[in-house]
C-alpha cells in the first residue's frame, strides 16, 4: 500500500495545495509540533504518520479525508487519543487529528448539549456543570468523548442515566468518501443504530448531540479502603450490599497498590488494597443514608467517601492514569461475583507488583439494561460486572511482567467470561470483535459496513470488515 510518506516525496504539489485549503494546520515530521501530536496517551505506542492533519472543522476533515482518499493512504482517526491500543495513530499514512475541534454550547432550557469530536470528557463537564446538569460519560477527564461515546460510554451515572450513546440525539458524519451526512432516530436511522457502540468503523463524526441530566453540583462520592488481605470478606459483604441497591448508586472496585498521593497517609503508600468506589446520583443525604453500610463495615484503612463536587469525583482518577505510562489492558464481563470469582479476584490482586497497575471491576445493571439489546449497536447490556485489567508501568522498564500479570488474571477468569465491552478491547483480532458485538449484531454491522465504507477506508479501530 502507498504511504503518506511515499506520496509527499512523490508529489509535494499535494501537500502543499491541501495545506493551503486547511484552516487548521498539516504537520509534516520535520514541522514544530509534530513530536508532539504524533504522540498519544498510551507511551508504549510509538509511531509516525507520514502527515498529520489538525482539522479546524468540518471542511478540514473532508479535505483530509478526499486527499486520503486520493493517494491511497492509511487513514487514522484520532478524538482524544486514549485508545488503548493506539488506533488512534499510524506509522506512515494520514492521522486525521479532531484534537483542535473544542466546540462545546449547552442549551439548559432544552437540557442538550452540542459537542465538537475534539472534546475530552473533563471539558465537557465543565460546561454541563455550570448548569448543574452532566452526561453520563466515563471516569478519566483526559479521554475523548468521541471514541468513549462511539463504542457506548460507560461511568458513574450511567446506571440512573444510561450510556453516553442512550443520550444520543443526534450526530453529523463525514463518510469515507467525503460526503457530510446527519444521523438521529429520524434521519440515517441505519447509521445512528451502527454508530452507537460500532466505533469509528462507518465515517469520522464531527458533531454529537447530547441529552442532559441535572445533577449535583455536590454528590456523595468517593472510594473507602480495605488491606488486600480483607478482600474475602469485603467483597462478599459488597456483593450482597449491592445485591438490591437504587440506581442512583454506582460502583467500582478497585485493586492495587495505595498510590503516592496528598489524601494516602504515607504509611499506607505502597500496600495492596482493596477499595470500592462510588457516586450517588442523587441527593447527598440519600447518599449517605446509602453509604453508611459500605464506610462502616471492617476496619477501612482510608475512607475518602463524602459530599463533593461532581468535577472533583470525574477527576479522582486521573492522577493514576498519567499521559505517556506504559499501558496495557484486558477486559471481560462476569455475570456476578461467585465466590470462585472473588477466590481469583484476591489471588491476582494480590500479585500487582507495578504502583501504577490496578484492576477496575465495574458494577453493570441499572438503566443500562433496560434498553433492549438490540436497540442499538452497543452489546453486553445484561453484564453483571465488566473487569478492566490494567498492566501497566511509568516506562517500559517492567512492562512484560505487568503485561503477563493481566494475562494471567483475564485467563484466571475466562471460564466466566460472557461479553467484552468493545472499548476495552486490545489489537485482539476479528474473532473477538466479533464476541464483542454478538453475532447477529455482527452481521448486521458488516451490512451497514458495505452500504458506508465499501472499501474499508476506516480500518483503524476495532474493524468490522465489509467481507
Ligand atoms: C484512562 C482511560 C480511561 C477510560 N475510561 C473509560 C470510561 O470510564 N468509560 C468508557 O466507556 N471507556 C473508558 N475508556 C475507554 C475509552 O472509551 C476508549 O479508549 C475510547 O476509544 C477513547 O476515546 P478517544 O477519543 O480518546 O480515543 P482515540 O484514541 O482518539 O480513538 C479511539 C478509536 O475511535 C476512533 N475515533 C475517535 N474519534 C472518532 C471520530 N470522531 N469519528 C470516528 N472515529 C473516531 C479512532 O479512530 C479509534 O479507532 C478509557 C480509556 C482510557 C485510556
Amino acid at each position: 500500500m502507498s504511504t503518506v510518506t511515499e506520496q509527499v516525496a512523490i508529489d509535494d504539489a499535494a501537500v502543499d495545495e491541501l495545506r493551503a485549503s486547511f484552516r487548521g494546520e498539516v504537520l509534516g515530521s520535520a514541522d514544530a509540533g509534530y513530536e508532539e501530536h504524533r504522540r498519544i496517551w498510551n507511551g508504549s505506542i510509538d509511531r509516525r504518520p507520514g502527515l498529520i492533519a489538525r482539522c479546524a472543522g468540518v471542511a478540514d476533515v473532508r479535505a483530509a479525508v478526499r486527499f486520503g482518499r486520493e493517494h491511497g493512504s492509511t487513514v487514522a482517526v484520532r478524538g482524544g487519543g486514549h485508545s488503548f491500543p493506539g488506533l488512534s495513530v499510524c506509522d506512515d499514512g494520514l492521522l486525521v487529528d479532531l484534537g483542535p475541534m473544542k466546540g462545546v454550547r449547552v442549551d439548559p432550557e432544552a437540557g442538550t448539549a452540542r459537542a465538537q469530536a475534539g472534546v475530552l470528557l473533563g471539558e465537557l463537564d465543565r460546561e454541563t456543570q455550570t448548569f448543574g446538569m452532566a452526561l453520563p460519560s466515563g471516569i478519566v477527564t483526559t479521554t475523548g468523548l468521541a471514541g468513549l461515546t462511539l463504542g457506548g460510554g460507560i461511568g458513574w451515572i450511567m446506571r440512573k442515566h444510561g450510556l453516553t450513546i442512550d443520550n444520543l440525539v443526534s450526530v453529523d458524519v463525514v463518510t469515507a468518501d467525503g460526503e457530510f451526512v446527519k444521523a438521529s432516530e429520524n434521519e440515517n436511522a441505519d447509521l445512528f443504530w451502527g454508530i452507537r457502540g460500532g466505533g469509528g468503523n462507518f465515517g469520522i463524526v464531527t458533531d454529537f448531540e447530547f441529552r442532559l441530566h441535572p445533577l449535583g453540583p455536590q454528590v456523595m462520592a468517593g472510594p473507602v479502603f480495605w488491606p488486600m488481605e480483607d478482600a474475602p470478606e469485603v467483597l462478599r459483604f459488597y456483593r450482597d450490599w449491592i445485591a438490591d441497591c437504587p440506581d442512583e448508586l454506582m460502583t467500582i472496585v478497585v485493586q492495587r497498590r495505595a498510590p503516592a498521593l496528598p489524601v494516602v497517609p504515607p504509611e499506607l503508600v505502597g500496600k495492596h488494597v482493596v477499595a470500592v468506589a462510588a457516586c450517588y446520583a442523587g441527593p447527598v443525604e440519600d447518599g449517605e443514608r446509602v453509604l453508611a453500610p459500605l464506610k462502616r463495615f471492617g476496619n477501612p484503612v482510608l475512607d475518602l467517601c463524602m459530599p463533593k463536587p461532581f468535577l472533583a469525583h470525574q477527576a479522582m482518577f486521573d492522577p493514576s492514569f498519567r499521559r505517556g505510562w506504559w499501558y496495557y489492558v484486558r477486559s471481560c464481563d462476569v455475570a456476578e461475583l461467585t465466590d470462585d470469582v472473588i477466590d481469583i479476584v484476591v489471588e491476582h490482586g494480590l500479585r500487582i507488583s507495578s504502583p501504577v497497575s490496578s484492576i477496575a471491576l465495574w458494577q453493570m445493571g441499572g438503566a443500562v439494561a433496560r434498553v433492549g439489546e438490540n436497540e442499538t449497536a452497543f452489546n453486553g447490556r445484561n453484564a453483571g460486572f465488566t473487569f478492566n485489567i490494567n498492566g501497566n508501568s511509568e516506562t517500559a522498564d517492567g512492562f512484560d511482567g505487568e503485561r503477563q500479570w493481566a494475562r494471567d488474571y483475564w485467563s484466571a477468569l475466562e471460564p466466566y467470561h460472557t461479553s467484552v465491552y468493545v472499548n476495552f478491547l486490545m489489537e485482539e483480532g476479528e474473532e473477538r470483535v466479533r464476541q464483542a458485538y454478538g453475532e447477529e449484531k455482527y452481521d448486521r454491522l458488516k451490512a451497514l459496513k458495505r452500504t458506508y465504507d465499501p472499501t474499508n477506508f476506516f480500518r483503524l479501530n476495532q474493524n468490522i470488515t465489509p467481507d
